[in-house]
């Protein structure tokens, strides 16, 4: 038996400087548990190498923020940089303010990353799309039919075809398999399979966000949900009579 984790790598965040010229930049996290260099992340000498602790929660995070500022620094804040790139970047592309946070990261021994807020935009359009695809591709006539044959060509040929299998040894001496993402992309299409895996998983008809269900018709994730979907309704009915 051969089993993956399907929980992908990522970087944490510790301090984020206030967002500039489209970027959001800071330096990343160097204690604990969390590998502190991109060496460390290739050579699988991290302790922890899935840091994304729910793929189905960091999802609905990326799907459900607003396109602002604030709202990116917040998600890099909670979840950490996925992208090897975003650490890697060449800083003399960066505008000047992201460039001297850069420098002085560097000089204190930090490791500093940068984000284009767009690309991070990019990911949560897209990760939204594939959800609403594997949405459709969980109907059981011939349009979720369709659907799954579409979500099959755009995983495989996307994100997940660029995903290396690669092995660590566990502190217990065993080798441990992990798919090997390393980018935004990547990082989206193997949680979109997760959640394919997880037929409990589903989307709340009131707030639109993912969770466990636990009773086998539950459409809300909440009580609180449930209320709210009921009361809307009935003012759009008591709208619509008027
Ligand atoms: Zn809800």
């Amino acid at each position: 038996m051969f089993a993956v984790d399907l929980q992908p790598s990522a970087y944490y965040v510790d301090a984020a400087e206030t967002p500039a010229d489209g970027y959001v930049f800071g330096i990343v996290r160097n204690t604990g548990r969390v590998p502190h260099s991109v060496q460390d992340l290739l050579s699988g000498a991290g302790g922890d190498r899935y840091p994304i602790k729910d793929p189905q929660v960091w999802l609905s995070r990326l799907v459900n923020a607003n396109k602002t500022l604030d709202d990116a620094r917040a998600f890099l804040l909670e979840n950490g940089v996925v992208e090897v790139g975003a650490i890697l970047r060449d800083p003399k592309q960066l505008p000047q303010r992201a460039r001297a946070f850069w420098k002085n990261a560097r000089n204190v021994g930090a490791t500093p990353f940068a984000v284009q807020v767009s690309a991070l935009w990019h990911a949560k359009d897209k990760a939204a799309a594939r959800l609403k695809l594997a949405d459709r591709a969980r109907q059981k006539d011939l349009a979720g039919r369709m659907a799954r044959s579409e979500l099959i060509g755009v995983l495989v040929n996307g994100g997940l075809k660029k995903i290396g299998i690669l092995l660590y040894e566990a502190t217990d001496g065993s080798l441990v398999p992990y798919a090997d993402a390393t980018t935004l992309d990547e990082v989206i299409d193997l949680c979109i399979l997760d959640y394919c895996a997880k037929p409990e998983i589903v989307e709340c008809a009131s707030c639109r966000n993912r969770f466990r269900r636990t009773k086998g018709n539950q459409v809300f994730c909440s009580t609180r949900c449930k209320n709210l979907f009921h009361v809307r309704k009935y003012r759009e009915t008591v709208k619509r009579e008027a």
